[in-house]
């Protein structure tokens, strides 16, 4: 598999690596600047990250990972007081924990709403199952032929509504391109966005049209890191939810200009897109557009 080259991945090195009891084998936890623990699974394809950022009054918890081990005991070890849990947004690998934190802080969106209600079937998340996808071949917690996401409470939250933890104060835009629902979190004293899958270093998926992954919007996406890079001032850091963990803010004015390319029909240099980045979708229509440290997948048939 081409996504197990480079493995250990060298950027964890730049990180203070935590050791915790009830980590199943499987998570691994980071300490990252400005209070904020980063918990990931790098032992799986899409290697996502997860963050609780720590307040005096209470924590907040951005998503919930993929849910083949347990991981509530693991966030309890970190943080004992209350919780609050966010989603970035409503995509398989970042939710399918929550049901051991419900209710679940989302934005209004009916893709949201119907897999919130109704879980996700394993085939819902294509060939993300399979054993090749698995470092060390599956946690000993996962059941794989009877895996399935569970159904959780939500709650809604509204652009630009704040949240106050006691000594920081969380922010919510509404970002959306990635799908309908993506929020990011703003910790503007703290100089943090946590990018969700809007940004990260690595193939930034525009592409989706189903109602399991919802819609990739491209003019969305556009406007959405437009916005973005008037608002958020350059000293900025982003928290990523793939990947390594942490960026600069010179790369959401890079997707937007990547993204404007895409738009204007200036695509040369596309490329066939790797294994493993398309799921339920037609892989014929796929391009995949390279940026530095990262790329965009996008449908051609949404251009016309
Ligand atoms: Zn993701």
């Amino acid at each position: 598999m081409t996504w197990l080259k480079n493995y250990p991945r060298e950027y964890y090195q730049k990180y203070e690596r935590v050791q915790v009891q009830n980590d199943c084998g499987w998570y691994q936890v980071y300490k990252l600047p400005k209070n904020v623990y980063a918990i990931c699974e790098p032992q799986h394809f899409q290697e996502v990250n997860f963050f609780l950022i720590m307040g005096e009054s209470y924590a907040l918890l951005l998503d919930t990972g993929e849910g083949f081990c347990p991981i509530r005991p693991l966030i309890e070890e970190l943080y004992d007081g209350e919780i609050i849990t966010f989603n970035s947004h409503f995509h398989f690998d970042h939710i399918a924990s929550n049901h051991e934190f419900q209710p679940i802080h989302v934005f209004e969106d009916d893709s949201v709403k119907h897999v919130a209600e109704n879980g996700l079937p394993k085939e819902a998340l294509g060939a993300q199952l399979d054993e090749e996808m698995f470092q060390f071949g599956y946690p000993q917690t996962l059941d794989a032929e009877n895996f399935y996401i569970r159904p959780y409470e939500t709650e809604f939250v509204a652009d630009g509504e704040e949240f106050d933890l006691g000594d920081r104060k969380i922010q919510v835009l509404h970002t959306p391109g990635h799908s309908n629902d993506c929020i990011m979190l703003y910790d503007e004293a703290n100089k943090i966005l946590f990018t969700g899958d809007t940004f990260y270093l690595g193939a930034l998926y525009a592409h989706f049209d189903c109602a399991e992954f919802g819609h990739g919007n491209l003019q969305q996406y556009y406007e959405t890191m437009k916005r973005l890079t008037a608002a958020i001032p350059q000293d900025v850091k982003l928290y990523c939810s793939h990947n390594d963990f942490i960026a600069d803010w010179h790369k959401l004015q890079e997707t937007a200009d990547g993204l404007a390319h895409i738009l204007h029909g200036e695509t040369a240099g596309e490329r066939e897109v790797a294994v493993g980045h398309t799921y339920l979708e037609d892989g014929k229509t796929i391009s995949e557009y390279p940026c530095d440290g990262f790329s965009i997948v996008y449908n051609t048939s949404h251009l016309k």
